[in-house]
């Protein structure tokens, strides 16, 4: 695996002026290598300017969160058929803060993942430990449960990516060291290699929390770390391509 994706998610973060923030990832395209993919995932209410600005630039556009179903009566929710349909190309699902914030089980993220294939979507299901879990010395099992309830049969590297983001590392500016993010995606790429097989060698993994323009390079040469799920950071253009320049 050569080639990173960089990925930003905005949270409720962003108006309609944050169109400057992508004009200015677009225009730092190409000082990025090229087989480094951009993604920037803003909130809902801006995917369709964004995904239209960003057309043919290389950086592509995903949405935060979709509902299971296509449509329906769910006052609020956005489905993966709307997103796809405002330009989205991939989807998060499963962040800790929505496992958290919107009681979302492995199941609920396993449809969101099924649901995102349906529309054609590449979900980025994130998986990760609470600080109590790391602390009882059961990061890897829950992390390897996650994975079990979260995916469903039959990904392959052009429908899935998968982000380990320690809850408590995400903006904390707190990061694992070197070698547990290396243990936790070690234990992933086996994971995906003993469910998917041959598709399991070349899905992504990424690491996400506390990444910033100086740990990025960093964290990015590690084993089986195929780019980065940036929050915070990912907010200002000039640290978002920082960080890939890491890449
Ligand atoms: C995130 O929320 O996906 C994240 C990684 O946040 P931060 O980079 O701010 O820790």
């Amino acid at each position: 695996m050569t080639s990173k994706l960089i990925a930003g998610n905005w949270k409720m973060n962003g108006l309609a002026q944050s169109i400057a923030e992508l004009e200015g990832v677009i225009a730092g395209r190409s000082d990025i290598a090229g087989d480094t993919e951009l993604l920037l995932c803003p909130p809902a209410t801006l995917v369709a300017a964004f995904a239209m600005r960003a057309q043919g630039t290389g950086v592509r556009i995903g949405g935060q969160d979709c509902h299971t179903e296509a449509s329906g009566a769910h006052t609020g929710d956005i489905s993966a058929e709307m997103l796809a349909d405002a330009g989205a190309s991939h989807v998060i699902v499963g962040h800790s803060e929505r496992r958290a914030d919107h009681g979302e089980s492995d199941e609920t993220v396993r449809a969101k993942v099924e649901a995102a294939w349906r529309a054609g979507l590449v979900a980025i299901a994130c998986v990760g430990e609470t600080e109590a879990e790391r602390d009882a010395g059961q990061a890897l099992d829950v992390v390897r449960r996650q994975l079990a309830g979260s995916l469903p049969d039959g990904a392959t590297a052009d429908t899935l990516v998968v982000a380990y983001e320690p809850v408590w590392a995400i903006g904390t500016g707190r990061t694992p060291t070197d070698d547990d993010v290396a243990a936790v995606h070690a234990a992933i790429r086996s994971t995906l290699e003993e469910r998917f097989g041959e598709a399991g060698k070349s899905i992504k993994i990424l690491y996400g929390g506390s990444v910033k323009p100086a740990n990025a390079a960093a964290l990015l040469a590690i084993d089986h770390v195929d780019g980065a799920l940036v929050g915070g950071a990912s907010l200002k253009a000039s640290d978002f391509l920082a960080i890939a320049e890491g890449a």
